[in-house]
């Protein structure tokens, strides 16, 4: 009597597993490479490479006179709401020439029960990836003449092609629900359930800790419900991205300007990173020798819709001004994607 070859299940697994990773990582990149066509189009032109000069040359002016943030570790969620509604909420209405709205439900990471379903399907994912690589290694063991002796009984053979298939299936689920693990340590807004989930920790990775602060990460997230209510929510992520972090900054430069409370500008170093990343691809592409003085001790951060969008719009607010912000948002894009600067 034969008996099937291991070997053969585990390449089965494997062929399904990179079959289903490398047709849904060519979808998703192929759906988001189509939305976000217009924005990385208009950056990457070569005239920005000087405009991208002047805003981190005016960006380093501007941080040169502020004061060290608080590192004060006093956190309160009803507090920054407060500073939210009392501080901020008129002048995001006025700056997006809205009427005033009701805020989206606000909850902490683990109060919301969509991501509390989505820590799990994280959760059994990564257990299920961990399986299947030990199983895996089980399997090739089997393969030894040692091996064979110790897993020749037939429920044992059965127990391996159930975990595995099980791994497989759990894997897929985690790939298809494409949430990595990352995300959920982060801000969010959750276009699904419409809430904003907070989290004490920004996108590069700098810590939120005090209500000031998270009350700017607030700013940013309700942007993005404000976006949803307007329809952008098929828009490219660069675009919803850059928004939402340009109407932040605008509004925490108006705050600092106006309480000297330098919490309020949280996000701007992180910005002046994304604007020399951003510089030094387009000196790349363009084959331009970059300004080395000009960015020199600035680290780089990550080429994403992040880092990408607030560059586009900050290139867009010096050519056009701040409309540029109520304009995108009622659906009008035609200065933030316009090519003659
Ligand atoms: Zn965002």
């Amino acid at each position: 009597m034969t008996k099937k070859s291991p070997v053969w299940s585990v390449i089965k697994n494997w062929l399904i597993i990179g079959t289903a990773v490398v047709g849904f990582s060519y979808l998703s990149d192929h759906v988001n490479h189509k939305r976000n066509q217009g924005a990385t189009e208009t950056i990457y032109s070569q005239k920005n490479i000087s405009v991208l000069e002047d805003i981190i040359k005016e960006e380093k002016h501007f941080l040169k006179d502020v004061p060290e943030m608080s590192a004060a570790n006093y956190l309160s969620e009803d507090e920054a709401v407060r500073i939210f509604d009392q501080q901020i909420k008129k002048n995001l209405t006025d700056f997006l020439k809205i009427n005033d709205f009701e805020n989206p439900k606000i909850c902490s990471k683990y109060g919301d029960s969509a991501n509390i379903m989505m820590a799990t399907i994280t959760g059994l994912g990564l257990l299920g990836l961990f399986c299947f690589a030990f199983l895996h290694v089980l399997d090739l063991c089997a393969l030894s003449k040692k091996g064979k002796q110790l897993f020749k009984e037939k429920n044992y053979a059965t127990l391996l092609n159930t975990g595995m298939n099980t791994a497989a299936v759990l894997t897929l689920a985690v790939l298809l629900f494409d949430v990595p693990y990352g995300e959920l340590n982060k801000s969010m807004y959750n276009t699904v359930s419409r809430k904003v989930i907070i989290n004490y920790q920004n996108t590069d990775c700098l810590k939120i800790n005090n209500p000031e602060k998270l009350a700017m990460t607030l700013t940013h997230e309700i942007t993005h419900h404000l976006q949803e209510l307007n329809g952008m929510s098929r828009t490219s992520n660069v675009i919803r991205e850059g928004h939402s972090m340009g109407v932040a900054r605008y509004l925490g430069k108006e705050l600092y300007e106006k309480t000297g409370n330098p919490d309020f500008l949280v996000a701007l170093d992180y910005e002046l990173r994304s604007f020399v990343t951003v510089y030094l691809d387009l000196c790349k592409e363009f084959n331009v020798e970059p300004n080395t003085g000009l960015i020199e001790g600035i680290k780089t951060t990550e080429l994403e819709s992040h880092s990408l969008g607030i560059s586009l719009f900050a290139i867009k607010e010096k050519q056009y001004g701040a409309e540029i912000y109520s304009e995108v948002l009622k659906g009008n894009n035609s200065s933030l994607l316009s090519n003659n600067n």
